[in-house]
């Protein structure tokens, strides 16, 4: 049985203030959910406000992103020890935001998990195709490329710290969603890779989650799917009241 793991990524958006009182307001309709690790993901300018409001909660902290080496001059970066200090467990890697718009590869990704991972933070790592790859049958080649390279040199143990978030780029921020159907075989699909590539022990424990405009409406059918292991929720993170109703969806 794999817990579901729902988790917010606010991306470039709120204010201090109002990551605050959002996160607030998750924290008290929530109340005990312990049946699925909720995450929120705020930007760094809110991480240690928002970290320090929900320490006595049951809700966990995540970056969205991390650089891949420990300090130094990198302008601009946030490293993996930082993102520990302010009191994250989890960070994103690969969301295709940053991959679209950042230029971030296969490779470059791969080597950011792995560094990740090895400072001790868990990973929720993203894949997913285009329309344009999906329209013109290159989808399997493409969550494969994501999976063989992304994942490559991974050993058994950093599963225990990573869950996969299978993101159609299509459904992000689009109104559209995968349906349940498409979600799962795409999710199904990808843990056979993982399977080919690390085994049935690791492959059958890994948690998959969804993403792509997932809402209250349609997130129970999507998390009742086989492979369907919890959400990654974009603009519906952004209200307490749809987030929330997506987290008891998963339960
Ligand atoms: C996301 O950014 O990971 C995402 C899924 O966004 P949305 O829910 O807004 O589609």
């Amino acid at each position: 049985m794999r817990r579901p793991i729902v988790a917010g990524n606010w991306k470039m958006n709120l204010l201090v203030s109002d990551g605050l009182a959002l996160a607030e307001a998750c924290a008290a309709n929530l109340g005990d959910a312990p049946d699925v690790e909720v995450v929120v993901c705020p930007p760094y300018t809110a991480l240690h406000a928002v970290g320090a409001a929900i320490a006595e909660t049951g809700i966990t902290l995540g970056g969205q992103d991390c650089y891949v080496a420990e300090s130094g001059a990198y302008t601009g970066e946030v490293s993996p020890q930082m993102l520990l200090d302010v009191g994250c467990s989890w960070t994103l890697v690969g969301h295709s935001e940053r991959r679209q718009y950042f230029g971030e590869t296969n490779e470059y990704l791969n080597q950011k998990l792995r560094f990740a991972l090895a400072s001790g933070l868990k990973v929720m790592f993203c894949v997913g195709e285009t329309l344009e790859q999906r329209e013109s049958g290159e989808m399997d080649e493409v969550l494969r490329a994501q999976i063989r390279v992304g994942l490559d040199g991974l050993g058994a143990a950093d599963f225990e710290r990573l869950v996969l978030a299978y993101e159609p780029v299509w459904a992000i921020g689009t109104g559209l969603t995968a349906t349940p159907e498409q979600a799962n075989e795409a999710h199904g699909f990808t843990r056979a890779l993982v399977r080919e590539q690390f085994g049935e022990a690791v492959s059958s424990a890994l948690r998959i989650q969804y993403g792509g405009s997932v809402k209250p409406e349609n997130a129970a059918e999507l998390m009742s799917q086989e492979h369907v292991d919890g959400a990654l929720v974009g603009g519906a993170s952004l209200e307490a009241d749809s987030f929330v109703a997506i987290v008891k969806a998963a339960a």
